[in-house]
């Protein structure tokens, strides 16, 4: 009865190959025996399990789509979101991490690097001998990036960084951070800075109700000499994050489908099993309604997210179409475990289950990577033309 069960009302198992099926069940198999157990334990203790970070590589969760030549795992996109929904079946927190290791650091030194970073940094970072973090967020600019402060000047043989970072997933154990920065003509750019170089701190940002199994702190830049051989220099401006953050949000819109699946499988589980007025919970009205919304709101976004890896994976799904996919389905994901931990009464306010702290988790799904507002106005502004946020 403990066995993960999955979900699959349309049979989209037949719109999956082979290989689809192989690394989802792969995954599944990792993250049922090693995230699972320990998972639990660890988020109650606010601390990261590093021990998973190899596994995590093994199983193709840094870079899967990277290709082969660098270390990734050279998967098309309907198999990186399968793993992101296995992942984040067991822990959102852990899918973050896997999250910015590939799409926020691997990603852009993968488009946006020289052939000398990816070659330097890429293998490491798929293996996780290398962990990375992605510094774009500032303590006064979240949902709007372009006002950032943090900035670089050239001093001729090298490059002089100062400002700060916030809110940065991975951040206190990073060997790396690619870091957005603003040039003396206010053009930002993706610098790679290295831990250990002087000036440059990562102090952990502490009592968090979420993510609590995701480690998350500050950047700190204080006057910190980056050798000019760190610049990405592939692409600048804004657009350059943000395409890293279309790769990031796309796995999240699957993840958050795993976090769903996990509790209404659970609630489901628990319905049947739970006896209050000499009949299962699960055979009166209410509770059905709650179980049949859930299963159509899963099934709903299996569909949109399936169809949208397949237009990512002919170059052809755009930034608006991933907001809507990141937008609703984190946001079926919340309301799923709302309604899974009431399922559960009493219990399900505990850690005997996973409901609650997926509920905890997603309350930072839904503010990261843009949030539940951001994108409605993204969509906005894709069908009217005009930009209601700025
Ligand atoms: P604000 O931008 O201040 O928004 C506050 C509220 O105002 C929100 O509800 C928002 O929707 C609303 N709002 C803002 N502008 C408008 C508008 N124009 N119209 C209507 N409503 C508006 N960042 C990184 O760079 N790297 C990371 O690794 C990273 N990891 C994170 C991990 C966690 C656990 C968390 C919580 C955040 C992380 N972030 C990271 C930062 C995250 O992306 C930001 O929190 C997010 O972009 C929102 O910014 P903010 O928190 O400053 O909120």
């Amino acid at each position: 009865p403990d066995l993960f069960q999955a979900p699959d009302y349309y049979n989209l198992d037949d719109l999956l190959t082979e290989e689809h099926k192989l690394v989802r069940d792969s995954a599944r198999a990792w993250v049922k025996r090693e995230v699972s157990p320990i998972i639990e334990d660890y988020a109650q203790r606010a601390e990261f399990p590093k021990q998973i970070i190899k596994g995590l590589g093994e199983i193709g969760g840094f870079g899967p789509y990277i290709p082969e030549e660098y270390g990734g795992a050279g998967l098309d996109q309907i198999s990186y979101g399968l793993i992101m929904q296995e992942i984040e079946r067991g822990d959102s927190g852990v899918r973050s991490t896997s999250s910015v290791q590939s799409s926020l650091v691997m990603y852009p030194i993968w488009k946006f690097g020289t052939e000398e970073q990816r070659v330097k940094y890429l293998p490491k970072l798929a293996t996780g001998e290398y962990m990375g973090c992605f510094g774009l967020t500032e303590p006064d600019h979240g949902s709007n990036p372009s006002g950032m402060t943090t900035n670089y000047k050239d001093m001729g043989d090298h490059y002089l960084l100062n400002g700060a970072k916030m809110w940065i997933s991975n951040a206190p154990f990073a060997d790396i951070a690619v870091v957005w920065a603003k040039n003396e003509e206010g053009r930002i750019h993706g610098l790679i800075v290295e831990r250990g170089m002087e000036g440059f701190t990562t102090p952990e940002t502490h009592n968090k109700w979420s993510l609590r199994a995701s480690s998350t702190g500050e950047l700190i830049f204080d006057n910190v000499k980056i050798p000019k051989e760190n610049l990405l220099t592939g692409k600048t401006g804004l657009g350059a994050p943000m395409q890293c953050l279309d790769s990031a949000r796309y796995g999240i819109a699957w993840g958050a489908i795993g976090a769903a699946m996990d509790c209404y499988d659970t609630a489901l589980r628990y319905a049947k099993e739970r006896i209050q007025f000499d009949k299962p919970i699960a055979g009166t009205q209410l509770q059905q309604k709650k179980l049949a919304e859930m299963i159509t709101e899963i099934t709903k976004a299996q569909l949109l997210t399936w169809r949208l890896g397949v237009l990512r994976n002919e170059g052809r799904a755009t930034t608006a179409q991933i907001s809507m996919a990141k937008r609703n389905n984190v946001d079926m994901a919340i309301n799923i475990a709302r309604e899974a931990r009431q399922i559960l009464g009493g219990m399900g306010i505990t850690g005997e289950y996973s409901i609650m702290r997926h509920m905890m988790n997603l309350e930072s799904v839904i503010t990261y990577e843009g949030t539940h507002d951001i994108h409605l106005l993204i969509t906005g502004l894709d069908i009217t033309g005009i930009a209601a946020f700025k």
